[in-house]
C-alpha cells in the first residue's frame, strides 16, 4: 500500500551526500543563484568558469526537489517530440536546438564520471495512433541527420534514439556540487531565498548582494518570482521503484506518448513513472506527497512489463509546466533571471539554459537562447 513508503527515492539509498552550511552572514558577489538543483549547480560551475564569484543557496538540501528525484532519463531536444518540435520552432531552429542539447550531453557526461549509461532510450507505443506518430518523429531524426533506429523487440515496438541514455540523479547533482565548490562556488543549504528583487537575495541568514541573480527553482519559480505566476502551473510527478527483478529491460523507456516512463539500474532495480494522463486534474498541484490512486496505476503498468519485485519506494516531486509549453529562460527584471518550466523533462534542458543564461547575463547573448526562442 502506498502509505506504507515514506516519500523517499530509491536514489538516496546508495549516495554519498555532500553536506555544505547554511548562510549566516551578509556576502557580496558577481551572482547569486538560488536553487541547487541541476540546473542551478550547473549555471554556478558555468558562472565560476566564467570568472564570477558566485554563491548558490538552497531552501533544503542539493537536489532535494526534481533533480533528485527523477526519472533519470537523460533525452535529447525538447519536451516536444523532434517532429512536433519542428512544427513549432520550424525545422532550422529546431534542428539547433536538437544539436545544442547533444552538446550539452557531451559537455556534461566526462564530468559524471561513469554515472550515466548510454545505452540508448527507447520510445515504444501501444496504439495505431502512437505508433504512427513514433513513425513521424524517427522519420523527421532521419531527415534531419540526427541519429534513430526503428525498435521491434522484447521491449515493444517503436524506435530508438542511440544518443540518449540515462544517470543516476543524485549522483549526478553530488558530482556537480563538488566541482562547483572545487572551482570556488560557496554553496549553502537549508538557506530560503525569502526576497528577490534586482541586486539583492533576501534571506534568514543574511543577504546576498549580486550583480546578477539566477532563480533556478523549476517546481518553485512562481513562489520565488511572484512575477511567472501567469502561465506557470506546479505539477506533481510520481515514481515507484523495486527491488533487484531478473527481468533484463536493456533500454530506459518511455511509452504512451511520453507520459510513462521507465529505467532498470545495473543493479536490477526498476523505477518506473507516469499515469499523470489519467488524473490531470489531481497532479496539477504543490502537495508533493504521493498518492494511492497513482501508485496503483505505476504498479499496473510494473506488473505489465513483467516486474515481478517487490515495491520498496514510491515519491513525488513538484515540476513546472508553462501555458505556452516552452520553458522560462529569461529575464523576469533587471538583473533577476528566472529559470524553469521544462514540462516535465528538464535534465538536458535544465543545465543547458542554466548554462546559455549565463552567457546572455555575462555577453548580452547566447547562441542557444537565440536558437531556442528566436531572439
Ligand atoms: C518524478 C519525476 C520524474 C521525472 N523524470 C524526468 C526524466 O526522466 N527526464 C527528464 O529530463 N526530466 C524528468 N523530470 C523533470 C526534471 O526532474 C526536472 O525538470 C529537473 O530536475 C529540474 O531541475 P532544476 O534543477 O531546474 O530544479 P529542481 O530540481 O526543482 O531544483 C530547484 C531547487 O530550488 C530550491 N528552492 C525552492 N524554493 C527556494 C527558495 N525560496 N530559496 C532557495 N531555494 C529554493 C528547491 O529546494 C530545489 O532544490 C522528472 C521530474 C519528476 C518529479
Amino acid at each position: 500500500m502506498s502509505h506504507a513508503f515514506k516519500n523517499s527515492t530509491l536514489w538516496e539509498d546508495d549516495v554519498e551526500r555532500l553536506h555544505f552550511p547554511a548562510l549566516n552572514q551578509d556576502v557580496e558577489v558577481d551572482s547569486c543563484v538560488v536553487g541547487l538543483g541541476a540546473s542551478g549547480l550547473r549555471a554556478a560551475m558555468h558562472a565560476a568558469e566564467r570568472g564570477l564569484t558566485v554563491v548558490g543557496i538552497d531552501a533544503g538540501v542539493i537536489a532535494g526537489a526534481a533533480a533528485g528525484r527523477n526519472g533519470g532519463l537523460m533525452l535529447a531536444g525538447t519536451a516536444d517530440f523532434y517532429n512536433d518540435a519542428c512544427e513549432r520552432l520550424g525545422q532550422v531552429r529546431a534542428a539547433k536546438v536538437y544539436q545544442h542539447t547533444l552538446d550539452e550531453m557531451a559537455h556534461v557526461l566526462p564530468l559524471l564520471e561513469g554515472n550515466a549509461r548510454m545505452t540508448g532510450v527507447l520510445r515504444t507505443e501501444e496504439t495505431d495512433e502512437g505508433l504512427a506518430q513514433a513513425t513521424a518523429h524517427f522519420e523527421a531524426l532521419r531527415r534531419d541527420g540526427f541519429a534513430v533506429e526503428k525498435y521491434d523487440g522484447p521491449q515493444g515496438k517503436g524506435i530508438v534514439i542511440p544518443t540518449d541514455g540515462s544517470f543516476h540523479p543524485v549522483n549526478r547533482a553530488m558530482r556537480f556540487a563538488r566541482l562547483a565548490a572545487q572551482m570556488g562556488v560557496r554553496l549553502f543549504e537549508n538557506t530560503a531565498a525569502v526576497s528577490v528583487t534586482s541586486n539583492e537575495v533576501r534571506t534568514a541568514g543574511g543577504v546576498i548582494s549580486a550583480k546578477h541573480v539566477l532563480v533556478a527553482t523549476d517546481g518553485f519559480l512562481r513562489r520565488v518570482l511572484p512575477e511567472l505566476v501567469d502561465g506557470v502551473r506546479q505539477v506533481r510527478l510520481q515514481m515507484i521503484a523495486t527491488a533487484p527483478d531478473a527481468i533484463e529491460l536493456k533500454h530506459p523507456s518511455y511509452t504512451h506518448f511520453g507520459y510513462d516512463y521507465w529505467q532498470q539500474r545495473p543493479d536490477g532495480r526498476v523505477a518506473i513513472g507516469g499515469g499523470r494522463h489519467h488524473f490531470k486534474t489531481s497532479e496539477f498541484t504543490d502537495d508533493d506527497r504521493p498518492t494511492q490512486a497513482l501508485y496503483e496505476y505505476l504498479e499496473k503498468r510494473l506488473r505489465g512489463l513483467g516486474v515481478t519485485a517487490e515495491i520498496t519506494h514510491h515519491w513525488a516531486a513538484i515540476v513546472s509546466y508553462s501555458d505556452n509549453e516552452q520553458p522560462v529562460a529569461r529575464e523576469v527584471m533587471p538583473g533577476v533571471w528566472g529559470l524553469g518550466a521544462f514540462n516535465g523533462t528538464g535534465n538536458v534542458i535544465g543545465t543547458m539554459l542554466g548554462r546559455a543564461l549565463v552567457d546572455q547575463m555575462i555577453d548580452g547573448r547566447s547562441q542557444i537562447l537565440s536558437d531556442f526562442f528566436g531572439e
